[in-house]
């Protein structure tokens, strides 16, 4: 089961760059922080990077073959490697807004006379979205914090429409309406609706349900969160012209993409990522992770002042396990100081928390990490 993201990716690289440049290892019992490396890539993925790195190539045709291979895979139309999610949302801008006409590219990214709103629910502002204004996209943002109506979306919609943009997830803020009606109501319009997905695997089915089963025109994902591909490597899919329209913009063509190139050997990786990816038990995986929080609540239960609740689902919705600990006033100490507490040890012990609360995930810990963990905690809080 090398495919399995509870298995390492390999032994912790002692006495590699990062610690000869004295840059401490980090455990992970976060979640696929960019800021802490994202994910760490099964031994075939860098094998396939390793032999991508080994010879020259037409990039061009490189990129179609991935291409055509991943659209295979995911049951899409066509897709296109990218550099991150984050380089999806620009790329996928330019798509919109240029339909892969140079001349159009070329216009970018003052885009004059060109249609350069993308329409976002307000709840749906994420930080990444600042990709879509490096394209020389205008956000327009539609809809209130509590409920919006189909008709404020219709309101939204002009002339100068390039694209409608949904963010996927159950943790952002409530209030958008249902993807479902987006599609509706963007379709009527002729607009296209771009989904990031970026953190949306597992489950593997979404590769195929926003664009393939919903009916989104294009849906993005990072390659190095859930799929454990290169952290430098992203994932578009959806209709053929429109993926025409991203590849038009990339590299290797010198054009506003060629900022975020991505290297033969991340389009390697990713292709062979997604293959592990898909041939993965995901139904084996999560007892697995069911099991290791399990054996945590068992281990930290009796902690005073600490209550352990075992949820179903991450921060994000996903059908991930993980832990979470609330911490009373009679605990050691509070939720922010175990936090760091940990943090500054060596080596790192990542977790997220929040207000009374921690939360441990399991998925991204290699052998013994999460004994580790627990006894780190029990050192803070005993
Ligand atoms: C992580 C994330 C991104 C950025 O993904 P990268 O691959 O790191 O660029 C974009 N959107 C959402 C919702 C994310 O969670």
């Amino acid at each position: 089961m090398s495919a399995s993201p509870a298995d390492p990716a390999g032994p912790a690289p002692a006495g590699g760059i990062v610690t000869r440049l004295g840059v401490r290892r980090v455990i992970n019992g976060a979640t696929t922080l960019t800021a802490l490396g994202g994910s760490l890539m099964p031994e075939p993925v860098l094998e396939a990077m390793r032999q991508a790195a080994g010879s020259f190539v037409d990039m061009h045709e490189l990129q179609r073959a991935a291409g055509r291979h991943l659209a295979e895979l995911t049951r899409n139309q066509d897709a296109c490697v990218v550099a991150s999610c984050a380089a999806g949302l620009c790329i996928a801008t330019l798509a919109c807004i240029t339909g892969g006409d140079p001349q159009k590219i070329a216009r970018l990214p003052a885009g004059f006379g060109l249609p350069t709103e993308i329409v976002i629910h307000r709840s749906h502002r994420i930080p990444y979205d600042r990709a879509i204004e490096l394209a020389g996209g205008r956000i327009v943002e539609y809809g209130g914090p509590l409920v919006t109506h189909g008709s404020e979306l219709e309101a939204a919609i002009g002339e100068r429409t390039a694209a409608v943009l949904h963010v996927a997830g159950t943790h952002l803020g409530q209030g958008a309406p249902p993807l479902e009606t987006v599609i509706e109501i963007a379709r009527r319009h002729g607009v296209p609706v771009l989904v990031d997905a970026a953190a949306q695997l597992p489950p593997p089915s979404n590769l195929w349900r926003f664009t393939v089963d919903l009916g989104a025109d294009l849906a993005l994902f990072s390659g190095g969160k859930g799929l454990r591909g290169p952290q430098a490597s992203g994932l578009v899919t959806g209709r053929s012209d429109l993926i025409e329209a991203c590849r038009a913009n990339l590299s290797p063509h010198q054009r506003l993409a060629r900022a975020m190139k991505v290297g033969k050997e991340e389009i390697a990786g990713l292709v062979r990522a997604v293959e592990l990816y898909l041939a993965t038990d995901h139904q084996a995986e999560a007892a697995h992770l069911r099991g290791v929080c399990d054996r945590w609540a068992g281990t930290l239960s009796d902690l005073r002042g600490v209550a352990i609740t075992v949820e179903a689902t991450n921060e994000a919705g996903q059908p991930l396990p993980r832990v979470r600990l609330d911490l009373g006033p009679e605990a050691a100490c509070d939720a922010a100081t175990l936090a760091s507490r940990l943090w500054e040890d060596d080596p790192r012990v990542a977790v997220l928390a929040g207000p009374g609360r921690v939360w441990l995930t399991p998925e991204l810990l290699g052998a013994g990490e999460a004994e580790l963990v627990a006894s780190r905690i029990r050192r803070v809080l005993a």
